[in-house]
Parts: structure tokens; sequence; C-alpha cells
């Protein structure tokens, strides 16, 4: 048996109003007066003082504001890339991410991309990064997804949503300021949250399983519950423990997997472009079968927030247009694997996908 040896972030400070030290904790990184630190900026805080006078901005470093309106994409990783190499005289002293998800995975994937040639799509896959990313570092301004502490980065390329799973991807600092999440709205709060709880539920109850991911993956299901059931937190424990799930949440997953939900909703995020939260809710309220007692929970949460999914978001589908969603979630063995263990492709045919898919 041999065990796997992962990377953490090895630095990360947390607390309310802690984004007050980004100043202290870039300097020392800083290269020298020509390497800038480049800023990507969720563009919702485009104009918004609370977040962008944060930001110290000296010498030559600046902002790029990034839309997070669709799933992040290959090709706009390769255009960020371009875009800093010909305007920047010096490789960047660093990449600071500011945002959800989405933007957290473009800082990483610009990181790795500033130092490794070629196109993006050419690292999509398990350990393909050659050359370390420069110094990057995640500031995330919702919680759930748990990208602040992986070692992915998830993107479209031309032919699969697949991430860069490499040592090199994870973040070099992380700063964990529960306060940047004031503004999210109430329906991207529960979808992004719920991907937390589906990566507990994924994890804890997959063949993968193991000490580590359960210690993990049972504090934030028991943070997720507080907070989605018990429903009796103020806004700021809410917001500061909700910080604290998606970090066990994706803790949890490193050192096993996710599964089924994840596997059918990079399914429709390829073809229709559905994004990663409300993919997952989509795909996750037709699994009891996989898991039935977190899909109960689910639907308890749901109803307590009012919560009213799309439905028929399937229902004009093509043959044609079904088998690419199979392809792209089928191809996504280890997930599988977690999910149903070493046999899982005597039960998991394309047949039984495309009827999942019929019911969303
Ligand atoms: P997101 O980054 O897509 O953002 C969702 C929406 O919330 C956007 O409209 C964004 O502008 C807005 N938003 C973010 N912060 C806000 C704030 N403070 N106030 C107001 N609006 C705010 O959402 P997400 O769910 O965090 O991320 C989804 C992405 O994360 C997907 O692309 C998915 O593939 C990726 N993901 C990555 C990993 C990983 O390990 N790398 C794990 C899970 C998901
Ligand atoms: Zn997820």
């Amino acid at each position: 048996m041999s065990y796997k040896n992962f990377p953490m972030v090895p630095r990360v400070i947390f607390g309310r109003g802690c984004i007050n030290q980004l100043n202290e904790i870039l300097s020392p990184n800083r290269m020298n007066v020509k390497a800038p630190f480049i800023f990507l900026v969720d563009d919702v805080f485009k104009g918004k003082s609370s977040i962008t006078s944060k930001i110290p901005l000296s010498y030559n470093d600046k902002i790029i504001y990034v839309s997070a309106k669709e799933e992040p994409k290959t090709s706009q990783v390769d255009e960020l890339v371009e875009q800093i190499i010909l305007t920047t005289n010096e490789r960047p002293s660093g990449i600071i991410g500011i945002g959800g998800g989405s933007v957290l995975d473009i800082a990483k994937a610009v990181s790795i991309m500033l130092t490794n040639e070629g196109n993006t799509s050419d690292y999509q896959g398990w350990d393909l990064v050659k050359n370390p990313a420069i110094y990057h570092v995640g500031i995330p301004t919702i919680s759930g997804t748990g990208a602040e502490v992986s070692r992915t980065t998830v993107l479209t390329g031309p032919k699969l949503k697949l991430g860069i799973n490499s040592d090199f991807t994870t973040f070099d600092q992380v700063i964990l300021d529960p306060e940047l999440t004031k503004n999210v709205p109430n329906t991207q709060w529960f979808y992004t949250g719920m991907d937390c709880y589906i990566h507990c539920i994924e994890s804890l109850n997959g063949t993968y399983l193991n000490t580590f991911s359960q210690s993990y993956g049972e504090k934030a299901l028991d943070l997720c519950k507080e907070i989605y059931v018990e429903n009796t937190l103020s806004k700021s424990d809410a917001q500061d423990k909700l910080m604290m799930a998606s970090w066990h949440g994706g803790m949890s997953t490193a050192y096993s997997q996710v599964g089924v939900a994840h596997a059918m909703s990079y399914g429709l995020s390829f073809l229709l472009g559905t994004k990663h939260g409300i993919g997952n809710c989509i795909v996750f309220n037709h699994l009891e079968e996989f898991y039935p007692e977190g899909v109960k929970l689910f639907k308890q949460m749901k109803k307590l927030h009012n919560i009213e999914l799309p439905h028929g978001i399937c229902a004009n589908l093509s043959d044609d247009e079904f088998d690419v969603m199979i392809d792209v979630a089928i191809g996504l063995e280890p997930l599988w694997e977690n999910a149903v263990g070493k046999d899982w492709r005597k039960s998991i045919t394309r047949k039984k996908l495309k009827n999942l898919y019929q019911k969303m």
C-alpha cells in the first residue's frame, strides 16, 4: 500500500477584518519593485470600496477584474496569462485571487501558467504540472467550495471539465476573513454552502473514507447542520462557521474524493454551463438511491430556506447531448470508484445516468 503525500496550505490567517493585514503579509514576498502583485478580483466588487480599499497597491501592482458569471475556462486563463505577460516587465511577485471558487481557481491556474509552457488545457488531469507556480494567495469572499484549501483548480477546457490536480496548485497563503462574505445573496449562499454539505456527504459515504477524511468531514457536516438546519446562529457566527466548514470540507475530500453529485454535475456544467453550486443541488436532489440520509436532510434544508430549484433543465436535450454529459460524468473514474466501489462499472451504466439526467 502506498499512501498519498499531499501538500497543505502552509500559511493561513483567520479573523474578522484580517484582510487589513494584507500588506504586511504580501510585502516580504515582493521580489523587487518591478515585479508586481497582480490582484484578480471578482468583478462584483468593482467600485465597492468595502473590498477595493483593502487592496494595497504599490509600484506596478494592479487589479484585474474577473467575471464569475460563467464557470472558469482554460481559454480564459490563457488570455489572462497573456495579458499579464504583455503588461508587466518582470514575472509578477505573486497572484492574489479575491472572490469565490471561480476566481480562486482562476488565480491558482494563472499562477501555474506563468511558469509552465503551452496551453492551460495541457495540464488538466492529475500531476501534469512540471514547474512550481509563482507565489499565490487565496482570499475567499463566499464560503463552501473548499477551493481555498484544495490542490485542484477546476476548469472547462475544449474537451473536458477537469481540474489541474497538482501539488503546485495549492495556495501559498490563504486569508480567511468571514466579513468579506457579508453581501453574498441568499440563494448563492445556499448553493455554495450546499457544495460543502455535499462534499461531506460524498466523502463520508465513500469507499475511500479513512480517519483523516472522516474527522474533517464530520466536523464540516456538524457546522453545516448548525448553520442550515438549526438556524439559530447570529449572522456573524454563521459566516465564521461556514468559512471553517468550507475549509474542513475541502480537507475531507482532499484525502478521499467526491462522488455521484459531482460527477453528474460536471456533465451538466460542461454541456449547459450550469454553475457548480446550483448544479450539485439539482443533481443531489435526485440521489436518494446513493445517499438516502443526506438527500433527506438536503430536502429539509431546501424547504427551510425557501429554495426553489430549477427543473426540466434536460427536458429538450437530444441523444447526442445526453451522450456528451454522460461521457464527462463517466470519465471521472475516481469519483465513481469512491461512490460505488471498485466494481462501479457494473451498476453505473450509460442508461442509468441518462435516466437520472432525464429526471432533472
Ligand atoms: P462563484 O465564485 O462562482 O461565485 C458565485 C457568485 O457569487 C458570483 O456571481 C460572484 O460574483 C458572487 N459573489 C462572490 N462573493 C460575493 C460576495 N462577497 N458578495 C456578493 N456576491 C459575491 O461561486 P462558488 O460557488 O464559490 O464557486 C464555484 C466554482 O468553484 C466553480 O467554478 C467550481 O468548479 C469551483 N470549485 C472548485 C473547487 C476546487 O477545489 N478547486 C471545489 C469546488 C468548486
Ligand atoms: Zn464541489
